[in-house]
C-alpha cells in the first residue's frame, strides 16, 4: 500500500514538471501582425481597437501615464475579425501584470508619448489569422495588445520587442532599412516576410554572426526589434557579444543613435 502511495505521489510530482518543460521548450513565435495583406487599409487598423468589447480598466494611474485594460470576455476584432484573444484568468493576470508593469516602467512618459504608446490591453492566447502572436499594436490608437500567456522564457523580452515595433513605426524615417541592410554581409538576404518564414527560434545564439537570434534573420524590422529587446533586458550580454561581433556592434550603435534622435534623454 505504501509503495502504491509512493508511486502516486511521484506521479503527481513529476507530471507537472514535465508539462512545464514542454511549454518552456517552445521557443517559437509567429508575429503575424506583419502579414500586411490581411489588413488592407490604415483605416481598418485605426478602428479595430475601438471595437474591442468588454474591456475593463485594470490600472489607470501610473507614473509614466500608461493605462492598462483587461479583457473580461473573449473578443474578436480587426479586419474580418482576424484578431482574436481570450479573457484573462484572474490569477494569471495578477502574476503577469507585475512583470508587465516592471518592464513598462523602464520608459518615461515623454518617450512613450513620442512613440504612441499609451494603452496596454491584456488578454490570453492572442491570434492574428491562424498565427499565435505575443503582441498586436496600433500606433494610431496608441495601443498594444499583449498575450499574457506568451512563453514565459521570452515574455519580458517580447514586451520590449513589441514596443520597438511601435517606436520604429512611429519614426519610420529614422530607422532606414537600406542603411540597416548594409551592415550585413553582402551575400546575406532576409526572407520575404516574418510570418511566412520558418526562422522562428527566439533563443540567443551561442555564437552570433551578425544576428542575435534565428528570428532576427527574417526581416530588418524583426532584426532590429530582437536586438533592441536584448539591449533593454540583458545589457551585459549585448555588451559582451558586440566586442567580438562587428556587425552586431554596428547594429547596436545604429539603434542607440536612432533612439537618441527620437529622445536625447533616453537612457540605456
Ligand atoms: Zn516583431
Amino acid at each position: 500500500m505504501k509503495i502504491i502511495a509512493l508511486i502516486l505521489f511521484l506521479i503527481f510530482i513529476i507530471l507537472p514538471i514535465k508539462a512545464d518543460n514542454i511549454k518552456d521548450g517552445n521557443d517559437i513565435i509567429v508575429e503575424a501582425f506583419r502579414v500586411q495583406s490581411k489588413i488592407h487599409a490604415p483605416i481598418d487598423e485605426i478602428y479595430y481597437l475601438l471595437k474591442i468589447p468588454n474591456l475593463e480598466i485594470y490600472k489607470l494611474r501610473n507614473d509614466n501615464g500608461v493605462k492598462y485594460f483587461n479583457s473580461k470576455k473573449d473578443f474578436k476584432v480587426g479586419f474580418n475579425d482576424n484578431i482574436r484573444c481570450n479573457k484573462s484568468n484572474k490569477e494569471n493576470l495578477k502574476k503577469k501584470f507585475s512583470i508587465i508593469k516592471k518592464n513598462l516602467n523602464v520608459y518615461k512618459s515623454t518617450f512613450l508619448k513620442l512613440n504612441n504608446i499609451k494603452f496596454i490591453v491584456l488578454c490570453e492566447n492572442l491570434f492574428i489569422s491562424e498565427h499565435n502572436t505575443g503582441g498586436v499594436y496600433d500606433i494610431n490608437k496608441r495601443t498594444l495588445i499583449l498575450d499574457i500567456n506568451f512563453n514565459i522564457k521570452h515574455f519580458e523580452r517580447m514586451i520590449h520587442h513589441e514596443i520597438f515595433h511601435m517606436i520604429q513605426d512611429s519614426n519610420k524615417e529614422i530607422f532606414d532599412e537600406i542603411k540597416w541592410k548594409s551592415f550585413n554581409k553582402k551575400k546575406f538576404n532576409y526572407t520575404e516576410c516574418s510570418a511566412c518564414s520558418d526562422l522562428k527560434n527566439l533563443n540567443l545564439y551561442d555564437k552570433t554572426d551578425g544576428f542575435i537570434t534565428e528570428y532576427s534573420k527574417t526581416v530588418p524590422s524583426e532584426d532590429m526589434a530582437e536586438i533592441y529587446s536584448f539591449m533593454i533586458t540583458d545589457r551585459n550580454a549585448i555588451e559582451n557579444i558586440i566586442k567580438h561581433d562587428k556587425i552586431l556592434n554596428n547594429k547596436v550603435n545604429f539603434i542607440k543613435s536612432s533612439l537618441y534622435l527620437i529622445d536625447n534623454t533616453f537612457n540605456f
